[in-house]
């Protein structure tokens, strides 16, 4: 039987290191501070929004939220994000999504400056980790908790055969790049990628982030493997559940994260400590 990665306990403890560096900061006189730019009235975006702001403020991180009518113009927000980019008392930017179409994010985000971009998706951050530039800079918040996770796992990935589902510039490809750059070997699947059981059946660690509801089952991996579950889905009987089937999948892995209780709380503890690197950084 797989161990259970525990992401909610191990958030728990990127918290409380958060929480302390956010206290010595504020010693020195200096509040770390998010704005999160929301475009109209998405239930879910609404959601996300006020638990990002409840757990900033259980942290002692400022958060303020600029909301915008559904027929905001991309000028309007682009002059936001020139005002906050500006503004020295805002450390983090960050965009909500879904945003409407007739605005351009990836101009958006293109906008923020790199030094404030606490997503990650700014095209010179995400140039800086392609090419495993040194030094630091900010890294989408899912990926690099899944990294930190499986080092807090001891799972070792260099020489690892990974296998990663799904190629979003939010999760897959960030990934990738993280995984690469600790010497994994990397396998990027997609809708048309040939023979997917017979590549995940050889893979030490399998990711998962298609948001397919319960898709892969235990008969699809390798005994021993670590599967990493980034799926949320919703059934309609209102359960959340990952792209694992985790019942089957957990006979056969060696380790293995829950959806939920998985990845989910360690994107938004790594948010929050992100804001803190990018004010540290701000002020070395
Ligand atoms: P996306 O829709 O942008 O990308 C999905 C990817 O999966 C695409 O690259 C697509 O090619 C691939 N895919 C879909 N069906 C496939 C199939 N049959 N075979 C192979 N590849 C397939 O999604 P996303 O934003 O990356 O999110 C994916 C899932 O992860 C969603 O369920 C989302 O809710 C969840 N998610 C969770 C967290 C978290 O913190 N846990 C963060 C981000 C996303």
């Amino acid at each position: 039987m797989a161990t259970i990665i525990d992401g909610r306990a191990y958030a728990k403890e990127i918290n409380q290191q958060t929480k302390q560096r956010v206290d010595w900061l504020k010693q020195r006189g200096i509040v770390p501070k998010m704005a999160v730019i929301l475009v109209g009235d998405d239930p879910a975006s609404k959601i996300y929004t006020r638990t990002k702001q409840k757990k900033a403020k259980a942290l002692g991180i400022g958060c303020q939220l600029l909301r915008y009518p559904v027929e905001v113009t991309q000028e309007e927000l682009t002059a936001e994000i020139e005002r906050l980019n500006k503004d020295q008392t805002v450390n983090a930017i960050m965009v909500q999504e879904p945003l409407p179409e007739h605005i351009d994010n990836m101009a958006l985000v293109s906008h923020i400056s790199p030094e404030k971009d606490v997503d990650g998706f700014n095209p010179v951050n995400v140039g800086r980790l392609y090419n495993n530039f040194p030094g630091h800079y900010p890294v989408s918040c899912t990926p690099r908790g899944i990294l930190m996770v499986l080092d807090h796992y001891h799972v070792p990935l260099a020489g690892a055969d990974v296998v990663i589902v799904g190629r979003s510039i939010l999760v897959g490809r960030p990934l990738q790049s993280l995984l690469i750059n600790r010497d994994a070997t990397v396998t990027m699947c997609g809708r048309k990628t040939p023979n997917l059981v017979n590549r995940l059946r050889q893979a030490d660690i399998v990711v998962v982030a298609a948001g397919k509801p319960r898709w892969i089952t235990g008969n699809e991996i390798k005994k021993g493997s670590v599967v990493i579950d980034v799926g949320i889905n919703r059934l309609a009987d209102g359960k959340l559940v990952g792209d694992v089937d985790f019942a089957s999948a957990r006979q056969v892995a060696g380790a293995i994260t829950p959806v939920p209780g998985g990845v989910g709380p360690l994107t938004v503890a790594v948010m929050e400590a992100q804001t803190v690197d990018l004010t540290e950084w701000q002020h070395e």
